[in-house]
């Protein structure tokens, strides 16, 4: 399977990292081997001294499918989950002045949380999904799909006219503002919907 996460696709989290606005959503992979393994605590890699947090909205593709239209593409998905784009920012800082690829600060080992799977049926719309993520207790990430540039169907549609997406797939949609490093003893706590979808202890 693969990890396909999207890049600034919330407004007010381009405008947190100056970055510009994007004409087409920003698409970059992680590996497998980026997947936080269930029960287990996220390490801080030695390589960073300033590992963001990121919460998304998460899909996982159950149909293989290529050159997929906006309108089929809810066809393609029936789980929904949240996660954590874990990213190293200093390095992704220096490899983006430097116009190098992005991998080692975004695809490392555990930089990929992946919570509780629910199914699609059990949600409001894919595009009015209120999420929050709590550090220590406190929220410092929430929003909702509804502020998103793009869409999930829109997002399904734009990845597979460059990649064939398989069973499995996992889309990272994307994180809104309130990004911010995490640090040893952090207990981070995702809910979508009200509902608690991971728990995760920062080592
Ligand atoms: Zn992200």
């Amino acid at each position: 399977m693969k990890i396909i996460c999207i890049g600034r696709n919330y407004t007010d989290h381009i405008a947190e990292l100056e970055n510009e606005k994007p004409e087409n959503p920003v698409v970059f992979l992680k590996p497998d081997t980026a997947i936080l393994l269930k029960g287990q605590p996220f390490f801080i890699p030695e390589f960073s001294q300033d590992v963001h947090h990121e919460v998304e909205v998460l899909v996982r593709i159950n149909r293989i499918g290529k050159h997929i239209q906006p309108k089929f593409a809810s066809k393609y998905y029936d789980e929904i989950s949240l996660g954590i784009d874990f990213t190293a920012r200093d390095l992704q800082a220096q490899l983006k002045a430097k116009g190098l690829p992005w991998e080692k600060a975004k695809g490392f080992d555990g930089a990929a949380v992946v919570g509780k799977w629910i199914a699609k049926g059990e949600l409001p719309s894919v595009d009015k999904l209120n999420f929050t993520l709590n550090k220590n207790n406190e929220t410092v990430q929430e929003s909702s799909t509804a502020l998103m540039l793009w869409k999930i169907d829109e997002l399904i549609a734009y990845i597979s006219q460059f990649f064939t997406l398989k069973i499995g797939d996992i889309i990272f949609t994307g994180t809104p503002a309130g990004v911010g490093p995490v640090a040893i003893n952090d207990v981070l706590v995702g809910k979508l919907e009200g509902r608690e979808l991971f728990n995760i202890k920062v080592k």
